[in-house]
């Protein structure tokens, strides 16, 4: 039994992210469970600084009293795996741009996002030659627009339509569907705590988990963290990551204090550490509403 913290090293924790990370440790040590610490960068392997980002991530969570089981996991790390998976799957080569897909998909989800239309599902080999010398395919999975359900411990159910989603970037890369799966698979993960803003991904996700033989994990997506001004909180939304609340005098305790404090687990400006904060967590008290910063 497991929870895991994924973050991506594109810049610091933020207030958002750290309150998350909070969430998944307590999640887990309060079931018994393991907590596993996995760096996304996938994304960012030719980032030359990604490395140094996500090092002062681990520090940081280090900082808050957050602790966690095991060796540090790097997705960049773990390519045949990824490639093992696909192996496994029904995919098909897609050649279509975001262009064609928006011309041709209904309009976005709430999210954004555009179920695929199916377009290169039925290509003959012959046209997919023709394709191929004009542009490199994605690879996608053949879903085939079933529904899966998901529960959440916030949430409650959530159910989606399950569109041929891509598992294989145009560029070669794993896409983040996939890789986030079949990690947690390998890794044993029955617990995901993370942004609401994957909330919509997940029937998606659970749906490759039974693929690859898996069992769906609970989930449990935290409200968003926004700013003043009531959009998500954001690196430029002024003193938000550990580093710079330091610069500003507020340190790591400080800092803890006022992510329980939003979380309704202590009062305003109280000294707490992360074991009082496990004594007093109940999952089903997380608070719904998104957490309005100042
Ligand atoms: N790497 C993702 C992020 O930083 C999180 C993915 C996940 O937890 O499933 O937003």
């Amino acid at each position: 039994m497991a929870g895991r913290f994924a973050p991506s090293p594109t810049s610091a924790l933020h207030l958002g992210n750290l309150r998350t990370a909070l969430l998944a440790w307590l999640a887990a040590r309060s079931t018994g469970r393991a907590l596993l610490l996995r760096i996304e960068d996938l994304d960012t392997q030719r980032v030359a600084a990604a490395p140094a980002v996500a090092s002062g991530q681990i520090a940081d969570l280090a900082a808050l009293g957050l602790d966690f089981d095991g060796a540090v996991v790097w997705q960049s790390q773990r390519l045949g795996r990824y490639a093992d998976a696909v192996e496994r799957l029904p995919t098909y080569e897609c050649f279509c741009t975001r262009r064609e897909i928006a011309e041709a998909a209904s309009a976005p989800q709430g999210d954004g996002y555009r179920p695929y239309p199916g377009t290169c599902a039925g290509l003959s080999e012959r046209e997919r030659a023709e394709r191929r010398s004009i542009r490199q395919p994605a690879l996608r999975v053949r879903a085939g627009g079933v529904t899966q359900t998901v529960t959440d411990v916030l949430a409650g159910e959530v159910t989606g339509v399950v569109d041929d989603f891509v598992v294989v970037r145009n560029d070669g890369v794993p896409a983040y569907n996939l890789a986030v799966v079949v990690d947690d698979v390998a890794q044993g993960v029955d617990q995901v705590v993370r942004g609401d803003d994957l909330l919509s991904s997940s029937p998606r996700q659970a749906w490759l988990t039974r693929h690859l033989g898996g069992s769906v994990p609970e989930y449990l997506h935290v409200p968003l963290v926004l700013n003043g001004r009531g959009e998500r909180l954001a690196k430029r939304d002024g003193a938000v990551t550990l580093g710079e609340l330091a610069a500003d005098g507020v340190d790591p305790g400080a800092v803890l204090s006022l992510l329980g404090h939003s979380l309704d687990l202590n009062e305003a400006d109280e000294p707490v550490s992360t074991r009082v904060l496990l004594d007093r967590f109940d999952p089903l008290r997380v608070p719904r509403a998104p957490w309005t910063l100042r």
